[in-house]
């Protein structure tokens, strides 16, 4: 066997996570002394002293929790052993105390990318086909199997077609005034940077979210003379939309034929479009974790935590997300925030959220899952100590509202739900390039939108995912890499994908999950 190991955050702890494959049994000897008392499955943790009853067990330097009982030195501290402490209070938070000093910018990093006419960069070329509602998702559906079953070969430079399918669009309170959310998102995700300024829309008429309240005048951008309408003055962009309940369609087979039609204009355009050398300031990088254990926060977490620090230094910008999940480490991030603004708008977000939960009768604590408890992870306050390390070490320069899309780079905090579906289709609709996901119980998560890189936290999972896991950061717990190792891995990775030099698991599989519109308004 191998030597018993254990894993501990900050020298105030008085917890540690087991570290070997498969836990270690009541009686294992520590190389400094310490006794297990009880059998302590890998990632789950040890009482590092004698705890007392009340006592904090501290875990992070943060106290996770307050003992149930007492707990003696080497016994498993498990979630049904400890209290969970209140959420902190949104009033009295530290605002922008911590300045660090910026580190010197990376420079010379480059990747292959596609310029957009708005500025933007895609690591893709994607025909995107819009919708309005869910009404028209099979007529859409069964065009975009014949386009790339057709028309696609004909365009070798496009990498994909994909149909943006949601359940937004009618029997919805598109009036009230959390509609905006899944309005907006919908917006932003059409001009997410992978698809190169090409909107198309599928309506099917009737629907309460026509065409121009999705997209109107000014939204989209011009991409040549066959987009212009004649408005006058001002030049605009017209907004090609094929409606399924227009006159001219007669019969399944005409609508079909005018969304392969109108595809084909953008297919030529798209096809057109080069990679060019761009610094790597052009990435726009959303990162998030799902189906997290106690190791997320031990080795995949802080590498992408690096990652960020090596991305912000080079001049792009970097989401973290995941409110439920930072909401216990809330005075960290306003304390980083670069100004009492940028505080101000993150504590904004976090009251909007506590109310939103709120209303259905829960808090923060609803966000852990069994998976999470099973892989050590007593409740979130300990779940969000390890998630907010993604964001790594720089100065939260934004923050942006669900489904807005970013108007700056660096370090931006975008409010999300935890779910890993809804937090990347808003992430989409920021403007994300390139997706990064950490996870340790494991899932085969991707999005058709932008390469998922995805991050194993154990070693374990590394092996048994082989062929879906991109990085195994479960080397720093085997003490195989440092992270600083693993961070610059992932950095270079990025690059390597953005690039289209090398595809993603998910993308080799494709492996594809649902756009998850967040809407907090009422449907009809
Ligand atoms: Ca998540």
């Amino acid at each position: 066997m191998s030597t018993p190991l254990y894993i501990t955050m900050h020298p105030a702890d008085n917890v540690a996570i087991v570290a070997n494959d498969g836990g270690l049994p009541a009686g294992t000897v520590f190389p400094d002394g310490l006794t297990l008392v009880d059998k302590v499955p890998q990632a789950h943790k040890v009482a590092l002293v004698d705890i007392p009853e009340g006592g904090a067990v501290r875990r992070y330097n943060a106290t996770i929790g307050y003992a149930n009982k007492p707990l003696p030195r080497g016994s498993w501290v498990h979630e049904r052993l400890l209290t969970m402490p209140e959420a902190r209070a949104l009033e009295g938070l530290p605002i922008a105390t911590v300045k660090p000093e910026p580190p010197p910018p990376l420079e010379g990093y480059t990747f292959e990318g596609y310029r957009n006419p708005d500025g933007s960069v895609g690591t893709r070329n994607i025909l995107a086909i819009t919708q309005t509602v869910q009404c028209v998702a099979g007529v859409t559906d069964f065009a975009v199997q014949r386009i790339k079953a057709e028309l696609l070969p004909r365009y070798p430079n496009v990498d994909d077609v994909v149909a943006l399918e949601h359940t937004y669009g009618c029997g919805v309170a598109i009036d009230a005034p959390d509609a905006i959310v899944p309005i907006r998102t919908l917006r932003n995700i059409s001009l997410n940077p992978n698809f190169g300024g090409e909107v198309m829309v599928v309506s099917l008429g009737c629907e309460k979210l026509q065409p121009e309240r999705l997209l109107p005048p000014g939204s989209i951008p011009i991409v040549d003379e066959r987009n212009v309408a004649d408005v006058g003055d001002t030049a605009e962009a017209k907004l090609d939309v094929v409606c399924l309940q227009d006159d001219a369609h007669v019969g399944f087979m005409s609508m079909v034929q005018s969304i392969m039609r109108q595809a084909e204009e953008h297919l030529e355009r798209l096809n057109a479009r080069r990679r060019e050398t761009v610094p790597a300031s052009e990435l726009v990088v959303g990162v998030q974790c799902g189906g997290s254990d106690a190791f997320s926060g031990v080795t995949a977490n802080p590498a992408v935590g690096y990652c960020t620090d090596l991305l912000v230094r080079a001049g792009a910008t970097v989401m973290f997300s995941e409110v439920t999940e930072v909401r216990d480490g809330i005075d960290q991030l306003t304390s980083r925030a670069s100004t009492p603004e940028v505080a101000e708008a993150m504590v904004r977000e976090m009251a909007w959220y506590d109310a939103y939960l709120d209303k259905g009768r829960v808090d923060r604590s609803a966000n852990t899952t069994p998976g999470n408890k099973k892989g050590g992870l007593s409740n979130i306050v300990e779940k969000a100590m390890g998630s907010i390390v993604k964001s790594g070490s720089a100065p939260i320069t934004g923050v942006i509202s669900p489904g807005e899309k970013l108007k700056q780079k660096g370090l931006i905090y975008a409010a999300t739900p935890a779910s890993d579906f809804i937090c990347g289709t808003l992430q989409l609709a920021a403007g994300m390039n390139l997706h990064v996901f950490t996870t340790g119980r494991g899932t085969p998560y991707g999005l058709a939108e932008v390469p998922v890189i995805k991050v194993a936290t154990r070693d374990d999972l590394a092996r048994r995912w082989h062929d879906l896991m991109d990085v195994n950061a479960g080397t720093i717990a085997t003490g195989e890499k440092t992270i600083a190792e693993v961070g610059w891995e992932m950095f270079q990775l990025m690059l390597d994908v953005a690039s289209g030099r090398k595809k993603t698991w998910a993308e080799q599989w494709k492996l594809h999950n649902a756009l998850v519109l967040f809407n907090p308004a009422p449907v009809t």
